[in-house]
């Protein structure tokens, strides 16, 4: 329980889920989130996971309820095992509801003993494809079998499993009603996810755009998939797959269906705070962290932050066949800087 005053943004919403990246490096290079020569911030500018520790355990006591951690690829950083341990600490007495993870699945296998000490019970895998070439493409190198390997070792020790599948009109289109096959016959929940217009030079990715709308419309001309009522406060809705009896989550970042509900804000590896994955406006909380040893600063800052959470994101990509929003707005960081 927080004894704090809790994060109320100025649309009177409650902030209680928090996504933390610990790092914008990844092992892949996937077509739709980084260019082929990624560069990467220099390792000074990170917080410290000491940094990240004493951020989490703030935030907790301002009655964030839900953290996730992701990256780039959160595994590829060297300590973050350790700092899931401590963070599950937070977990096993009971302040923190939950504490997950998304992964893209290559460093799985070896971390599962962990996962499971540090009390996640549930994780989001990035799988585009199930075909090992066509895997490899977009992820620009990518081991199928490491990913499948991780996610059979992770399933085994009773973590569950949600698959992640940004939908590519080229490249996986064919792919999905398989993956959704495979996913659903082994338990897992499956998100397919419209590509978002975050950063500037990932080429390409206009042609590559699908509406999810249009997947479901592929999906239905052999299956029966009907709407259910799952409201999380994010941007999926939800369906069930009768002939599967599974779950499936359609992520339209590019409608305003879900802004209403958000109950997130996302923090980067550089400790600056959005509070919209569709907004450049963010709070420096690195300063705030390394300044001032009390919580004086972190408590402006995020007091400051949540009075300027938009109520809404403004997404615009040219020729996707969407209505113009009145701004037209596409944010300069990847999602690997922001964090999934
Ligand atoms: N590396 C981890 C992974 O791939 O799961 C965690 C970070 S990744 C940035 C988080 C999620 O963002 C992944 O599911 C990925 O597919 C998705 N993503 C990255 N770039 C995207 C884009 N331009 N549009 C839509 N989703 C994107
Ligand atoms: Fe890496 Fe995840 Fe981005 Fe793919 S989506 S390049 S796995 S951070």
């Amino acid at each position: 329980m927080s004894l704090r005053a809790p994060l109320i943004d100025g649309f009177g919403r409650r902030i209680n889920y928090v996504r933390l990246s610990v790092t914008d490096r990844c092992d892949l290079r996937c077509t739709y989130c980084m260019s082929e020569r990624q560069t990467f911030l220099p390792r000074t500018s990170l917080l410290s996971f000491e940094e990240m520790e004493r951020l989490s355990l703030f935030l907790i006591d301002r009655g964030v309820e839900r953290l996730r951690i992701t990256g780039g690829e959160p595994l590829v950083r060297k300590g973050v095992l350790d700092f899931l341990l401590r963070l599950g600490e937070q977990v096993h007495n009971g302040r923190l509801k939950e504490l997950t993870l998304t992964t893209n699945g290559t460093l799985l296998a070896g971390a599962v003993p962990t996962l499971v000490a540090a009390g996640i019970g549930r994780i989001n895998v990035s799988l585009d494809s199930l075909d090992p070439e066509t895997y490899r493409r977009i992820t620009r190198g990518g081991d199928l079998t490491q990913v499948l390997d991780g996610i059979a070792l992770a399933q085994a020790a009773g973590i569950r499993i949600k698959l992640n599948v940004v939908v590519l009109a080229e490249d996986n289109r064919r792919d999905i009603p398989a993956i959704v096959q495979f996913a659903h016959a082994r338990g897992m929940d499956v998100s397919l996810i419209e590509t978002m217009p975050l950063g500037d030079e990932i080429a390409g990715r206009e042609d590559q755009f699908v509406s999810v709308t249009d997947v479901l419309a592929d999906l239905r001309s052999f299956w029966h998939v009907d709407g259910v009522n799952d409201a999380t406060g994010g941007p999926a809705r939800y369906y069930r797959v009768a002939e599967t009896g599974g779950r499936l989550g359609l992520i339209t970042p590019l409608s305003h269906n879900f802004c209403d509900t958000c109950n997130r804000v996302r923090i980067t590896c550089t400790g600056q705070l959005y509070m919209c994955l569709g907004q450049d406006d963010h709070v420096d909380l690195r300063a705030a962290l390394r300044d001032d040893p009390t919580t004086t600063a972190l408590d402006t800052a995020l007091d400051g932050a949540l009075a300027a959470k938009p109520r809404a994101h403004e997404f615009f990509i040219a020729g996707a066949g969407l209505e113009r929003p009145a701004r037209v707005h596409a944010p300069a960081r990847t999602m690997s800087l922001t964090g999934g």
